[in-house]
């Protein structure tokens, strides 16, 4: 025998290693537990134990697994259903954190042992049917997907979706196999691309459930559906469906796809593609093959960057939900929540928060200066409620109920009662300071004095007060309905327990908080001035309004930086500017763009022109701007170099944030920019974004600006250590982290 043919020994080795082995059984069953009815259905209850929510992890899977081992050798069994035992979920997706540090070898076996157990569950000779109530998400819907029936409750804590292209990644465990098969591809893309969540009316009607069951009959109904359809259903293909789940109708959909997806994630989104490529690939080829696809896909993409970040931003996401501050306790007691608010101002920001707040059930007293103004104000909270209503957030009966919690008033009573006050009235420190001298006569001894403002000092209006340990910053976005990010504000003289509290408000508001010393501008207007005023100088040196906003689109930012300022207002932005620049006057001066366009009354979007002419939603590059461009200095600067130079001004900024210890770390500084100021979350913030590029090359980048006299570019002390320690702000951790 020749030596040649024979496997040399670690040859053999190897090939035992890689022998499918045997998947394996748990201990003890905690996640999944298996009962048997007297009609003989088997009943999987997922129960994780200590946890509000099911996931499914390595062991929950495992545990599937051995349940049906089980169940395909009882003979006596005649179906299968799949229940929840949690209150308000189904099973929230798989276990993010655990897929997220694994290796490589160990990710793809995770994701190749789940398709083989959905799969498993997909092929028993048994009807199975999933009895869904609460959020039912990624791999929760998947398992549901590979079940013959699924039934939900029309409640509206029950939603369903695949949002792992949110994520960076694509639904791997069946999905994008299943559901284009279910509810035909066109419908499944618009689902799976775009991570839509759906509630349980819009899930009946995309075929995604086959039946909306009240949450007290949901199981019985499924057992019996089970129990009547006798043997596993048959289901065939609707020839509508027939006609795009093909390989040809597919390859067209794709082609047609592809260059709009394209165009609108300008090539940042590796995920959105690549589902795209999978899921069309998927319907013209067996399962088994488009399985295969899934996994090669997603082992794929979790090498990217963009999975990695929006990754970590969801994790940043949840660490916000549980953020809390360690309080040496004052002896006050904790609030265990709050029942009555009182709002400061009835403009834009008062009615925004007054309604967020009565909407979580809140009574909230509103004042303003006089009838009018509070009367526009409930004007605006009536609109907030109606457009609610239309978009199903509310039903009209709750819309209502929530705006009898508001009470407009122009002569404030006793506010012994209000847990909190939000001050929100206009910008003026001398202003804000009349009104907290009243505030702190009529609150009660625990009310939290908080005030929204935007880059005042939050400690000067604390010193002028008795009660300056109460006073905090919880600074809200515009528009308060949709942005979920708060800044938490605390200064040196706020009692920790009153910071506490004001997390705790923030959360209970289902706000995403982020704690910050008092510092002018914050975090994100204090990130974001500097990359709006660099925006505004090079447009006065010669650049193009059209060049600015499109170099910052084509970094990722949801609108260019000169758009955003006529957004705002010229004279907003002017005004939170003048107030850093008198800060950070060695690194910030005012553009006199600004302060002139403002003067000529080109207020923005709000007058009709700015850098824009606006007309409706519309806006075309306005001539009022052009009469302040003061040279050509920056007019031949490609739009890479112009991104180039204001997003150096961000990492500067958010680096100083951390150097000077205003929030815990970078994450903080990166979440407050992704979640405040839209900073493209694929990169991962400002910092994440520096390490990616190197912060040598950032330090260098930056130093050749200041070496052509730019010395606003000077790199601040920690971005010089780090740069020449070549460390990093973030340090790697697993595949995806
Ligand atoms: P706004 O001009 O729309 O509203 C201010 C309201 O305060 C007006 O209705 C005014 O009548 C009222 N007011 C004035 N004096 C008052 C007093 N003594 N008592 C009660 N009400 C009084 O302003 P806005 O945009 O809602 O901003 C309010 C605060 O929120 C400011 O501090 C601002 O910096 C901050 N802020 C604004 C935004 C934004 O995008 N607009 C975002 C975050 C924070």
């Amino acid at each position: 025998m020749s030596t040649a043919i024979l496997p040399a020994p670690e040859q053999l080795k190897l090939d035992v290693m890689n022998a499918p082995q045997p998947d394996p059984a748990p201990r003890e069953f905690k996640n999944l537990r298996r009962e048997v009815t007297a009609d003989s259905i088997a009943v999987l209850t997922f129960d994780r134990p200590d946890c509000a929510a099911n996931i499914f992890d390595r062991a929950t899977l495992e545990e599937l697994n051995a349940h049906l081992d089980a169940i395909e050798r009882d003979s006596t069994l005649r179906g299968v259903v799949l229940t929840s035992a949690k209150p308000g979920i189904f099973i929230a997706g798989a276990d993010l954190h655990s897929l997220s540090t694994a290796p490589m070898n160990v990710l793809r076996e995770m994701v190749e042992f789940g398709q083989r157990v959905f799969s498993r569950l997909a092929a028993l000779p048994l009807p199975t049917a999933a009895a869904i109530h609460g959020a039912c998400l990624g791999g929760g819907f998947e398992v549901c997907l590979a079940c013959d029936f699924r039934f939900a409750t029309p409640d509206k804590a029950t939603k369903l979706g695949l949002p792992e292209v949110q994520l960076g990644i694509l639904p791997a465990w069946g999905g994008s196999t299943r559901l284009p098969r279910l509810i035909g591809l066109p419908a499944a893309l618009d689902l799976i691309l775009a991570s839509k969540t759906v509630g349980a009316k819009q899930a009946l009607k995309l075929g995604l459930v086959d039946d909306l069951v009240p949450h007290e009959s949901l199981l019985v109904v499924a057992l019996s559906k089970v129990a009547k359809a006798g043997r596993k259903p048959r289901r065939s293909t609707p020839l509508a469906m027939k006609a795009t789940n093909n390989a040809f109708a597919a390859n067209l959909i794709s082609m047609w796809t592809q260059p709009k997806l394209f165009k609108k994630t300008r090539g940042h989104y590796p995920a959105v593609l690549k589902a795209l490529e999978v899921v069309t690939l998927g319907v013209g080829c067996s399962e088994e093959r488009a399985l295969k696809l899934e996994a090669d896909a997603i082992c794929q993409l979790a090498q990217t960057e963009a999975a990695k970040n929006l990754i970590r931003i969801f994790f940043l996401q949840e660490r916000a939900k549980k953020l809390t501050f360690d309080a040496k306790t004052s002896g006050k007691p904790a609030l265990a929540s709050v029942a009555h608010a009182t709002v400061i101002g009835a403009g834009v920001m008062g009615a925004g928060i007054a309604q967020w707040l009565a909407a979580r059930g809140v009574s909230v007293m509103l004042r303003d200066i006089n009838t009018d103004a509070v009367g526009r104000g409930m004007g605006t909270i009536a609109k907030l409620f109606a457009d609610g209503v239309k978009r199903r957030t509310f039903t009209p009966v709750e819309a209502r109920a929530a705006m009898d919690k508001i009470s407009p008033v122009v002569e404030l009573p006793s506010l012994r009662r209000a847990d909190v006050i939000i001050e929100a009235a206009v910008e003026r420190m001398d202003l804000k300071k009349d009104i907290f001298r009243k505030l702190e006569q009529l609150a009660g001894p625990d009310t939290i004095l908080a005030t929204n403002t935007s880059a005042l000092s939050v400690t000067e209006l604390a010193e002028s007060l008795c009660a300056s340990e109460r006073v905090v910053g919880i600074h809200f976005f515009n528009p308060v309905h949709r942005m979920q990010l708060v800044e938490v504000i605390h200064t040196p003289r706020t009692d920790p327990e009153v910071t506490r509290r004001a997390l705790k408000f923030v959360q209970a508001m289902g706000k995403l908080p982020v704690l910050v010393k008092d510092s002018p501008g914050f975090v994100v207007n204090r990130v974001l001035m500097p990359y709006l005023i660099e925006a505004a100088r090079l447009f006065e040196a010669g650049a193009e309004v059209t060049d600015l906003d499109e170099a910052m689109l084509d970094f990722g930012m949801p609108m260019g930086p000169l758009r955003l300022v006529d957004e705002v207002g010229t004279d907003v932005s002017l005004h939170v500017a003048e107030t850093l620049a008198s800060h950070y006057y060695r690194r910030m001066a005012v553009p006199e763009v600004l302060s002139k366009l403002v003067k000529g009354g080109h207020l923005g979007r709000k007058s009709g022109e700015g850098f824009y002419r606006h007309q409706g939603k519309d806006a075309s590059v306005g001539e009022a701007a052009k009469r302040y461009v003061k040279d050509d200095s920056a007019a031949n600067f490609d739009r890479t170099a112009l991104a180039l130079r204001m997003v150096l001004l961000m990492v500067n900024e958010a680096a100083r944030c951390v150097e000077e210890g205003i929030v815990s770390g970078p994450e903080d500084v990166d979440f407050a920019m992704i979640m405040g100021a839209g900073f493209a979350p694929f990169w991962g913030g400002p910092l994440r974004h520096a390490d990616t590029l190197g912060l040598a090359n950032v330090v260098r980048a930056m130093n050749e600006v200041v070496d052509e006299g730019e010395t606003r570019f000077d790199p601040c002390g920690l971005l010089k250590d780090l740069a020449a320690k070549e460390g990093k702000f973030y340090p790697e951790k697993g595949v995806l982290l």
